[in-house]
């Protein structure tokens, strides 16, 4: 399969005609495969990304930020666990952002996360990100009430001007050397139903259900609403969305993989090279361990 083309069914990077309609959450691009084909697809584009993931952090010169926002229950988590599994610790790293602390409040909205953006080497993920203050924020007004702004600064236009920042603030990374990637795992409200049921009913899995979740679930709309105007306003060429069905998690899974894969493709990740002057220590520091005289025994 070809997963270039089924890629470009998900990946916004123009979004002045994106509708969030024309992307169905259960959608699985007619792959109708079988849980084990599917599980050894996957392993393939992580095993691969295992391999760039190294040629990236030897070459130094770029880093990869991938951000991930959804609805509760959408998968995050485990999608973020799964796709990054073949990956050396080291040259990975998640964050988690939540509602802000104080510290954080008292700093413009991009701040937090500024400080934990990736090295150069390494690959970033944000689980959860700046995209919050245009999400929950927009649809929870009491929460732009409480950040401190002075309200001559809060007027009609905050949310474009916000739209503007985050495409500038993208732009930046891209010319800084960060490849920036954004998933919405788009999953359908009657899919969020049956999985919060599924927490409720499976001892194991009641520490993930809250209450909250459920509270957000009656904002539904207004919070599709935003996702759609986000995504329209903040597709880049630099810095696109994918809108990537969550309906089936090993599908998320795959062209979550897929993309990452793609991103570090585009790169020249050559290894470093290697000057007249290296290879001639190489050939010392060989001749000298092979002199070595074994241990006794
Ligand atoms: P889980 O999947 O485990 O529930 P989570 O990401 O939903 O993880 P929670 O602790 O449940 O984590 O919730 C984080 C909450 O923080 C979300 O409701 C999110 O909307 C909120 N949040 C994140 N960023 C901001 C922000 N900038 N302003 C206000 N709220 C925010
Ligand atoms: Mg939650």
């Amino acid at each position: 399969m070809n997963m270039k083309n089924l890629l470009k069914r998900y990946r916004i990077d123009d979004g002045r005609k994106f509708r969030l309609k024309d992307i169905v959450p259960n959608d699985t691009a007619g792959l109708d495969i079988e849980k084990d084909a599917a599980k050894a697809l996957l392993k393939g584009g992580v095993e691969r990304m295992a391999g760039l993931q190294e040629r990236l952090y030897a070459r130094d010169r770029w880093s990869v930020l991938l951000i991930f926002q959804a609805m509760d229950a959408a998968g995050k988590d485990s999608t973020i666990k799964h796709v990054m599994s073949g990956i050396n610790p080291q040259g990975c790293e998640v964050h988690s952002f939540k509602a802000p602390s104080g510290e954080e409040l008292d700093h413009d909205f991009l701040w937090r996360t500024t400080r934990r953006l990736p090295e150069r080497g390494r690959i970033g993920i944000f689980n959860r990100s700046y995209y919050e203050e245009v999400l929950v924020v927009r649809v929870h007004r009491e929460i732009l009430a409480a950040q401190k702004l002075a309200p001559e600064l809060v007027t009609r236009n905050i949310w474009l001007q916000r739209f503007q920042d985050i495409r500038a603030f993208e732009a930046y990374l891209g010319r800084n050397g960060t490849v920036v990637r954004k998933f919405f795992l788009h999953v359908s409200k009657e899919e969020q139903r049956r999985r919060f049921l599924e927490r409720i009913e499976t001892p194991e899995k009641n520490w993930k259900f809250s209450m909250a979740d459920v509270a957000e679930r009656a904002h539904w709309k207004e919070y599709m609403a935003a996702y759609e105007e986000m995504i329209a306003a903040t597709s880049t060429r630099e810095a696109p969305w994918y809108v990537v069905p969550a309906d089936n998690k090993w599908f998320t899974r795959l062209v979550v993989a897929a993309a990452v894969d793609d991103a570090l493709d585009d790169l020249d990740l050559k290894l470093p090279p290697v000057s007249p002057r290296q290879k001639r220590e190489l050939a010392r520091a060989r001749k000298a361990l092979l002199a070595e005289k074994p241990p006794r025994r």
